[in-house]
């Protein structure tokens, strides 16, 4: 992220951006920055009282009312997110960015000890789902004048690291897979695939992997999205194929 990029207030204006897992954490700060800057957010998740809850949030500063999406990632099937899909392009003439930022962080053990089942459940909503429904999204995104896909990496997604299992190899798929759509798009597409690595964040996710570090040893995610903003403004729309790091 450029060093002097300074997001304006109307930065994301006349664009509609989807957010996974905007109820809490990271996707709950993203959703509500991408408001304040004007875009009109889709706010998917599993759990519907949180996206409500982000729902009030944004209602109650004013800002332009967002879509809930109630979907769990780790069990939707083929016909779930077709049928989400034929939903919004019955609502929307265009979707201008989707930020994959749900995830599920597993077990914290070694490969040897892993569990089979949990090694499935990280991969099908970390990696199957992020396929899944950029697929299915792909012909709004191809309506919009300059569209944004921004895949949520990690550190273990770059470099593999002991003990992190199905989570860090589930990231290094991420980056692949956006490599890949990347690379389809060719760098004068309007569709623009990028990964972004958010760095400790003091969100559930952390306190979970970290349970004896205090959590004010991180910032808080709404402190962070300067590189949030950045990927899905226009400022990076001649960027694509990149592993960005937020902090
Ligand atoms: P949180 O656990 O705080 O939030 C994750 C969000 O994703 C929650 O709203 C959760 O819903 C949702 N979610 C999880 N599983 C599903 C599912 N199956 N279907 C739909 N929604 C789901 O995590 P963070 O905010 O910390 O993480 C956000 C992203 O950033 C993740 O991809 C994570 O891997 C990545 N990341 C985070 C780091 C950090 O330090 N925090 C560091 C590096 C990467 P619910 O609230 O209902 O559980």
């Amino acid at each position: 992220v450029p060093d002097d990029y300074t997001p304006g207030t109307d930065e994301l204006s006349g664009k509609t951006l989807l957010v996974t897992g905007a109820g809490d954490g990271i996707g709950r700060a993203a959703a509500l920055a991408y408001a304040r800057h004007g875009a009109e957010v889709l706010l998917l998740g599993r759990t519907e009282k949180k996206l409500e809850a982000v729902y009030d949030a944004i209602i109650s500063e004013g800002l332009r009312e967002p879509g809930i999406i109630p979907l769990d990632l780790a069990t939707a099937n083929e016909d779930q997110y077709r049928e989400l899909a034929q939903q919004l392009s019955g609502t929307f003439d265009k979707l201008d960015g989707l930020l994959h930022n749900a995830g599920l962080l597993g077990d914290r053990r070694s490969m040897a000890q892993t569990s089979l089942q949990l090694w499935h459940q990280v991969m099908q909503a970390n990696v199957n789902a992020t396929q899944m429904l950029t697929q299915v999204l792909f012909p709004l995104l191809e309506q919009a004048p300059s569209a944004s896909v921004v895949m949520t990496s990690s550190g273990v997604g770059r470099k593999g690291r002991a003990f992190w299992g199905a989570y860090a190899v589930s990231k290094f798929a991420v980056e692949g897979m956006m490599q890949v759509w990347a690379d389809e798009m060719g760098d004068t597409s309007r569709i623009r695939f990028n990964s972004l690595n958010p760095g400790a964040v003091n969100t559930a996710m952390r306190r979970t992997a970290y349970p004896a570090e205090p959590p004010t040893n991180n910032p808080d995610p709404e402190t962070l999205m300067r590189g949030w903003i950045y990927l899905m403004s226009d400022a990076s729309a001649a960027v694509n194929g990149q592993a960005l790091s937020a902090q």
